[in-house]
């Protein structure tokens, strides 16, 4: 399939090569006959699969000769409202189709300014078009196609209230797009409300070395964690143990306590020069060394081989920087094992990393080292981790480890 059996508009076509996309991806060659056809659509996608321009092409090229706000997107950040507005500028180019972006944590004025000159393609996300909304800056009544991006992490945020107002604000008769990644059930209960008998699609998920490498999370406090992984390393056997943690400090502190621990460990970070990294490296390689602490910074470009287990001691703040940590074993087709240690206020990190990865990561409470329920509430999902202790008994840590992927799977499923 080529673009051009799915789009006509040659403005459209011409961009789109510009943009050095030959095929289409999969959501987009399902999706856009169905938005053409004037379909309402429940797309279940990750971003990277090429999402933007399933629903923005035939957005654009239904209204390409309209004057008129006619598309709205909702998105729930700023950065991915800007990054959806860029997207939609690089396939309007050729058009004369005005692109705008309506986001929080900008001044006003402009806006206005903007908004009155008239935009034919608003991305916006909910709280900033709804204070436009109440102050009669915007006219929603010529929308006719409205798509609500990543509605799962819209809901997360609490946005329903601004959804449900800006819906008010809309002409009954329009089309409807919803995009989430992951489908609770506020999504699904707002996607049966507002979407008339819409069509699926689902974004094939890409194996991916994320699928290849075994994860689990601890739910550990923050004070805890060393002893954590202190205990991990004595009472298993891993064999070469990359550690990530957020600062230089943190891992110097880290290295020195696990070497204090009688383990063999090196630290990589930004303060070390290229000879002492060199060096490091050369040691964990030459499996003189059991543990090898690093920042992000400090890893970046090295290739790193032989890497049994990576443990996030600190939890990337970048979900893209999880899935390029435990990237890092699994190499060359190889399986590998990623810990990662959650303490309470790394809760909404985490929950981003599980929308990119589409998937939760099961948790592991442990005796001694495990919250109270409340944090476990706050955790999502709070029964497995209650279910894992529970169902364990007194586990120690060894039992957890020496359990194999299946009989751990099995056990978060008891009860
Ligand atoms: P999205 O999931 O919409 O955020 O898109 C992810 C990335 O894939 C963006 O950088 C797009 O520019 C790119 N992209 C989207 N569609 C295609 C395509 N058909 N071929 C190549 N790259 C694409």
């Amino acid at each position: 399939m080529t673009f051009s059996d799915l789009i006509t508009e040659p403005r459209l076509l011409t961009a789109i090569t510009e943009l050095g996309w030959h095929i289409p991806t999969p959501i987009q060659g399902k999706a856009i006959p169905a938005v053409k056809e004037g379909r309402d659509l429940l797309g279940i996608a990750q971003t990277g699969t090429g999402k933007t321009g399933a629903f923005m092409l035939p957005a654009l090229e239904r209204q390409i000769d309209k004057e008129g706000l006619r598309t709205l997107v909702l998105c729930p950040t700023r950065e991915l409202a800007q990054q959806v507005a860029a997207d939609a500028r690089a396939m309007a180019r050729h058009t004369e189709l005005w692109v705008g972006e309506i986001v929080g944590g900008m001044p006003m004025r402009p806006q206005i300014r903007d908004l009155k000159a008239g935009f034919d393609v608003i991305v916006a996300t909910p709280g900033r078009l709804n204070d436009h909304i109440e102050r009669g800056n915007v006219d929603l009544s010529q929308v006719e196609v409205l798509v609500l991006d990543e509605a799962d992490r819209m809901l997360d945020m609490g946005f329903r209230p601004q959804i449900e107002a800006v819906l008010k604000r809309l002409p009954a008769k329009r089309q409807s797009l919803l995009f989430s990644a992951t489908m609770p059930n506020g999504v699904h209960a707002l996607a049966l409300r507002i979407l008339k008998d819409p069509v699926w699609v689902e974004a094939a998920k890409q194996s991916t070395v994320a699928d290849r490498v075994e994860q689990t999370l601890y739910s550990v406090r923050k004070e805890k964690k060393a002893d954590l992984l202190v205990e991990l390393l004595q009472q298993t056997h891993w064999e070469q143990v990359l550690v990530f943690t957020a600062r230089k400090v943190g891992a110097d502190a880290l290295s020195n306590r696990l070497k204090a621990a009688g383990i063999k460990t090196e630290v990589m970070h930004g303060d070390k020069d290229m000879t002492q990294r060199r060096r490091a490296l050369d040691a964990f390689t030459e499996k003189q060394i059991q543990v090898l602490v690093a920042t992000d910074v400090a890893q970046r470009g090295l290739d790193i081989e032989g890497i049994s287990h990576v443990v996030n001691y600190d939890v990337p703040q970048q979900a893209e920087d999880y899935v390029h940590r435990i990237g890092r074993t699994a190499r060359a087709g190889a399986s590998g094992t990623a810990v990662t240690f959650m303490s309470a206020h790394e809760i909404t990190q985490v929950r981003d990393i599980e929308r990119q990865l589409g998937s939760e990561l099961p948790r592991i409470s442990l005796p001694g080292y495990d919250y109270d329920s409340n944090f476990l509430e706050a955790s999502r999902p709070a029964q497995t981790a209650a279910k894992v202790s529970r169902s364990g008994g007194r586990m120690g840590t060894r039992s957890v480890e020496q359990l194999s992927p299946e009989q751990l799977r099995e056990l978060l499923k008891v009860g």
